[in-house]
């Protein structure tokens, strides 16, 4: 039972902002609430989607388009229901970091939630067990984060027993997202993500990284924005037309040797830039210590091959501290 209640009905039709209320009881606010806006926009009969951005709260363009999204849209301009949270883990949205301050929890690593846990379980457990029922597509954009800078992209999800009609229809609605570059990552393993608590109940999720190191800019955002009105027109919220763009190329996110760790703490001086085409065995970078400067520098070396689609941000590391990932295009993604 979720200890969470909503200010909003989801059964009526309009417009309705409003916000979660998550109970948090502490010293300086003994009954004390965490509120995480949303918005409720429902026209008849349509499809149902949920949009969600500030899972993480060190990523940004998606915050910006759904606050955008929430002042301009009105219900009598769609069909459906339409959930908008635009800062999701409220508390890390505004303390612009990845984990709550709250409860340090990381919001994409809780689910399925615990509602009698931190604020962050709460807050997974309400949208896997309350929200994710309600629709047929989550959309949650994310952005890379203060550590990392990711080539944008558009992403779908999939586990080994997903059916064949879920992997084509989230493939499709994944390509028509307009993004240049799609990735499917494809894993047993559910890691405690919203992909997860999503494709239990059977239905679509898109996700996607536009940017990362902490910032935010005009193109990203407008990234973003075109993704948020090309997902709702491709599933019928609205009825936009786009000009048609050139097929995406599709890569897949592979295994355990797709991943650079760091070996050592030092500083990481990058051998490859974004988009690079890189094969096994070749130099990801440089780890340098100036805090013993006799000691010679470590070549950290690829394990796979592939693009590289996402790397470190900040110089600094420590050891285990991811450097790069590679992503593999793929030919016939669908099976
Ligand atoms: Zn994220």
């Amino acid at each position: 039972m979720t200890q969470i209640v909503a200010t909003v009905d989801f059964a009526k039709e309009g417009k309705q902002v409003g916000w979660l209320r998550v109970p948090h009881s502490v010293t300086r606010s003994a009954y004390g609430i965490v509120p995480v806006p949303i918005a409720v926009l429902r026209n008849g009969p349509g499809p149902a989607i949920l949009l969600t951005a500030g899972t993480h709260g060190d990523e940004y363009e998606g915050q910006v388009v759904l606050t955008r999204l929430i002042q301009q849209l009105q219900p009598e301009e769609m069909r459906g229901l339409l959930i908008v949270m635009p800062a999701l883990n409220a508390p890390a949205a505004i303390a612009g970091s990845r984990v709550s301050p709250l409860d340090e929890g990381n919001l994409n690593r809780a689910f399925p939630g615990d509602p009698d846990g931190g604020p962050t379980w709460k807050i997974a457990d309400y949208v896997g067990n309350h929200l994710v029922p309600m629709v047929d597509v989550v959309g949650d954009f994310h952005g890379g984060g203060a550590s990392l800078a990711y080539r944008p992209h558009a992403s779908t999800h999939f586990s080994p027993d997903s059916g064949t009609e879920l992997r084509e229809r989230s493939l499709a609605a994944v390509k028509a997202l307009g993004i240049p570059h799609v990735m499917i990552f494809e894993s047993r393993s559910a890691a405690g993500g919203m992909s997860a608590a999503t494709r239990k109940h059977g239905k679509i999720y898109l996700n996607g990284e536009y940017g990362g190191t902490a910032s935010v800019s005009r193109e990203s955002v407008a990234l973003v924005d075109q993704a948020v009105r090309r997902l709702l027109a491709f599933f019928g919220t609205r009825n936009d037309r786009f000009e048609p763009l050139p097929e995406p190329e599709v890569l897949s996110v592979f295994g355990t040797e797709a991943y650079v760790y760091a070996s050592d703490p030092g500083v990481f001086v990058p051998a490859v830039r974004l988009g690079d085409t890189v094969r096994k065995g070749d130099l990801c970078g440089h780890l340098y210590f100036p805090e013993t400067p006799e000691r010679a520098a470590v070549e950290m070396v690829f394990e796979g091959s592939g693009d590289v689609v996402c790397q470190r941000h900040p110089a600094r590391v420590e050891r285990g501290d991811c450097l790069a990932h590679l992503a593999r295009p793929v030919m016939s993604p669908a099976r």
